[in-house]
């Protein structure tokens, strides 16, 4: 969470989705709620500002999260929605000296989150030459998804997000299947699969629809995951180390975060190598 995200390399419109903590109110670090669990020390409920939060909205042991238990909070990733209700939303008047607002930004950056998390992945199928038959129905989503994101706090709070991520997700779809049609051969079907622990080491996946699958705790060694669809996929302790990640499609930084790996994995170029994977 606050200062956490290092500078990733993502090309044209994805740069602006990249958490920028500075210039956020520790958003996270106060509106969501965290439990007790094996992801975090302790527990929080939504609106309470976690303890390690410094008047200054850092975090007070950023270097060290995992170390104090922390873990949770370096998988998460805002795609640059915190920054987008501090400066944006609610102008750059914080929650601490402006209390009577706080209720209300905290309530808004779950859904900023979920509306920016949709133009991350809509601004990366733009980026797919394979997906041209689909462009301008997706440059139409995201302008619009991103001119939703631009509205007042009390536009934003009404906004159905549902059915936003219902729309852009057929367009997803869509561009899955012409991105993965690349691939020559069969391609295997694992969408939604329950396949935890999986055994899945040098895996010929590539080109493979992975949506919402389960993988916590995989062992996903030198599998070739090349222009597989990964959107939602669970990687929770899975092992990806050696693994081939390259040309792979809706893979997020946060899914990398709670995966394990090594410095031989090979990662699409807008996401960086995990800090704990070097
Ligand atoms: S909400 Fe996003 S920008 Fe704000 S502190 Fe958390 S990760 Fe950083």
């Amino acid at each position: 969470m606050s200062q956490k995200h290092e500078a990733r390399s993502a090309g044209g419109d994805r740069l602006d989705l990249q958490a920028d903590c500075g210039s956020c109110f520790g958003l996270c670090c106060v509106a969501l709620p965290f439990a007790a669990s094996a992801d975090f020390a302790v527990d929080k409920p939504a609106g309470k500002p976690c303890t390690n939060l410094q008047a200054d909205f850092s975090c007070g042991i950023h270097a060290r999260l995992r170390d104090k238990g922390f873990s949770g909070c370096t998988v998460f990733d805002c795609f640059g929605a915190g920054q987008k209700v501090s400066q944006v939303t609610f102008g750059g008047t914080d929650w601490r000296s402006a209390p009577g607002t706080a209720r209300q930004m905290f309530d808004v950056f779950p859904v900023m989150r979920q509306l920016h998390e949709l133009l991350w992945y809509l601004a990366e199928a733009l980026e797919l030459p394979a997906a041209r038959p689909v462009h301008k129905d997706l440059r139409r989503a995201l302008d619009e998804t991103d001119r939703l994101t631009r509205g007042s706090a009390d536009a934003l709070a009404e906004v159905d997000v549902a059915a936003v991520r219902q729309d852009v997700n057929a367009l997803l779809l869509r561009t899955s299947e012409l991105v993965r049609a690349t691939v020559p051969g069969r391609k295997k079907n694992h969408r939604g699969a329950d396949l935890i622990g999986a055994r899945l080491r040098g895996a010929d996946l590539r080109g493979a629809n992975l949506r919402g699958a389960y993988l916590i705790a995989a062992d996903l060694k030198g599998a070739d995951l090349r222009t597989a669809d990964l959107i939602g996929v669970d990687f929770r302790d899975a092992n990806l180390s050696g693994a081939d990640l390259t040309g792979s499609i809706f893979l997020t930084q946060a899914q990398l975060n709670a995966a394990k790996g090594d410095a031989s994995a090979k990662l699409p170029e807008a996401l960086s190598r995990p800090a704990h994977w070097r």
